[in-house]
């Protein structure tokens, strides 16, 4: 990525925030931002003011994700803020706050986030080289990512609700799917029950049909065949109606 054209007065947070930049042994334009200050779990490290933010249509690699539709520029060093699969900071958008992680922020720390817990949606999802222990591998928004990699991480509101409803959206996709087979099996069933039926009832109107034949002969089935109607003729004219 190319680097970020600052459009804001540099340092943004110079009391709370140094900006590291540089780059990789791939050449590639790097940044980071370590932390100035130490704070407990949960405290306020920053808030996410109007100005320097503003609304954003989209998410771009300078925005947060803080509602369904909503997105911000930050427009301040915050944007240098990576992620990590451990984050150090927590962006609280329902707030606009930046807070602590739970494990408190020291002084010299990285700051990072994990960025599934804002962007629901992200242009291009990338292998997670933060080497913490409980590093996800590959990440993308949270849309696109298992329950398995999201579990035991904070995730902003909107992005517990547009989870809810994929799932739901899937399990209703699933539920259709069997509704229709349901269907399929009882349309199924239905046809060799009618066909059962027709056959059952020609058995019987070819049995009334061979007693007919047969009543006041002696000579019983011989004398049926000699006239031209067999039992089994009989039953097979009877099947016809069922074939
Ligand atoms: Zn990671």
């Amino acid at each position: 990525m190319a680097p970020l054209k600052p459009t804001w007065t540099q340092p943004s947070h110079p009391s709370i925030q140094t900006v590291i930049h540089g780059q990789n042994s791939s050449q590639e334009y790097t940044s980071k931002s370590v932390s100035k200050i130490s704070l407990p779990p949960f405290a306020l490290y920053a808030k996410m003011a109007f100005p320097p933010c503003t609304p954003a249509s989209e998410a771009t690699y300078a925005t947060v994700q803080c509602g369904r539709d909503a997105h911000l520029n930050l427009n301040s060093d915050l944007v240098y803020i990576n992620h990590s699969c451990e984050p150090s900071v927590i962006f609280e958008t329902s707030t606009l706050s930046i807070l602590a992680g739970p494990k408190g922020l020291k002084e010299g720390e990285e700051l990072t986030f994990f960025y599934p817990s804002t962007e629901w949606e992200m242009a291009q999802g990338f292998d997670c080289l933060c080497g913490t222990g409980s590093c996800k591998g590959w990440i993308g928004g949270a849309k696109d990512m298992g329950w398995e990699g999201l579990k035991g991480m904070y995730l902003n509101g909107h992005i517990r609700e547009l989870l809810e409803e994929r799932d739901e959206e899937r399990k209703g996709k699933m539920n259709g799917k069997t509704k229709a087979e349901e269907d399929s099996v009882v349309k199924m069933l239905g046809v060799s029950v009618e066909q059962a039926k027709k056959a059952f009832e020609a058995v019987e109107q070819a049995l009334e049909a061979y007693k007919r034949n047969t009543s006041g002969k002696v000579s019983g089935i011989g004398s049926v065949r000699e006239n031209g109607i067999g039992s089994r003729a009989l039953i097979d004219e009877a099947l016809l109606v069922v074939r």
